[in-house]
């Protein structure tokens, strides 16, 4: 990343501790963290596109207020474990330098998180008991209401996209600023299906894989059977389609073919909250550290396969602790310890 470009810009965050001291002046680690983020290999990016928000949620196991959240936040920081991100999104003056640090520290790329005057995105939500349905209390969507993605330059050649759960419009805009993608593809939600559906419709048709839920894929459809859904959908454009399906697993469709890759059993979920964008994270940041290119061809069974079950293991630890705080303390080590497990647990 290009540091003058980073620093230069008033708009964009300071690369120091996110108030307004200069980088080298700030007593925090923060500088340090970022500059060795801008020492990845940047060959395998993958760029994200969506929400960093603050969230308050409340689970059976407790009640947090407000803590760093947001599609974009959850994405990156699963894909940061297997492949150099880059963010774009936009937080207002609220936002607080630690959430700065914890994203540069997995070695983030922030040079297109934008920071403009007034709040940061804030959503609330509530889950049922067996958290398989949450209720939204609250969508402030406060400086979010006028994002206009806009990539660095640093950005555009990156081989890797994954358009979060934004304005179909704004995620075909992305994907236009960009030159030379390898694999590009997102997410989606009911709000989107219901009310902008034709925009929608323009914007998956040259996606290479939709990830959606089966409710989200129901509804895309018009079809309950979710085998004729997936055919619909994939008769829409994109190339791959896969099928979320909450604490029961996900279903890949690819290549002629169909994969079921069922949850992993948790001893307790603590928070779901971005389960499904961790999900995405994961998926997307393995296929990008395997180097998978779509113009060459098409990407084998296997990879989509593994791809899925990393996205089914980075979704599994996001909830295990409230928001982002798993990710806190993960390590890559974890991670493939309970991909062999996931192996184990579903091999025959
Ligand atoms: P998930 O649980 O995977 O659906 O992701 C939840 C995250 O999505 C939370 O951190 C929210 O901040 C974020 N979120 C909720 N509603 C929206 C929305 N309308 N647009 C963008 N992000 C949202």
């Amino acid at each position: 990343m290009a540091a003058a470009a980073f620093l230069g810009g008033q708009s964009r965050l300071k690369a120091g501790c996110g108030q307004n001291c200069p980088p080298s002046n700030c007593k925090l680690t923060h500088y340090r963290l970022w500059r060795q983020a801008s020492c990845y290999n940047q060959a395998m990016s993958l760029v994200v596109v969506g929400s960093v928000a603050y969230d308050g949620v409340e689970t059976p196991h407790g009640k947090v207020d407000r803590m760093l959240g947001g599609a974009a936040t959850y994405i990156g920081l699963a894909a940061s474990y297997f492949t150099p991100v880059k963010i774009v999104a936009v937080v207002g003056d609220d936002f607080a330098g630690e959430d700065v640090a914890l994203l540069a520290a997995k070695g983030i790329d922030l040079e297109g998180l934008e920071r403009v005057p007034g709040k940061t995105f804030f959503w609330e939500g509530k889950y049922s008991a067996d958290m398989n349905d949450r209720e939204t209390l609250r969508t402030d969507l406060n400086v979010f209401a006028d994002f206009q993605p806009k990539l660095p330059v640093s950005y555009r050649a990156a081989p890797y996209l994954l358009l979060g759960n934004i304005q179909p419009a704004l995620q075909r805009d992305v994907r236009a600023q960009m030159h030379g993608l390898q694999l590009a593809g997102g997410d989606t939600m009911n709000y989107w299906i219901r009310d902008y559906r034709a925009e929608l419709l323009e914007t998956i048709r040259d996606w290479d894989f939709l990830l959606i839920n089966d409710s989200e894929a129901r509804m895309l459809s018009g079809e309950h059977n979710l085998r004729r859904a997936a055919a619909r959908i994939l008769d829409m454009g994109p190339r791959t389609l896969v099928v979320k399906r909450g604490e029961y697993g996900a279903i890949l469709f690819a290549n002629g073919c169909h994969f079921i890759a069922p949850g992993y059993l948790l001893d307790d979920v603590f928070d779901p909250t971005g389960a499904g964008d961790c999900f995405a994270g994961g998926f997307i940041g393995y296929l990008a550290e395997r180097g998978v290119d779509l113009r060459g061809g098409a990407v084998g069974i296997e990879d989509w396969r593994r791809a899925v079950i990393y996205g089914s293991v980075m979704g599994s630890f996001c909830c295990e602790q409230f928001g982002v705080d798993r990710f806190r303390t993960l390590t890559r080590e974890e991670v493939e310890k309970r991909y062999r497990e996931f192996k184990a647990c579903t091999d025959f």
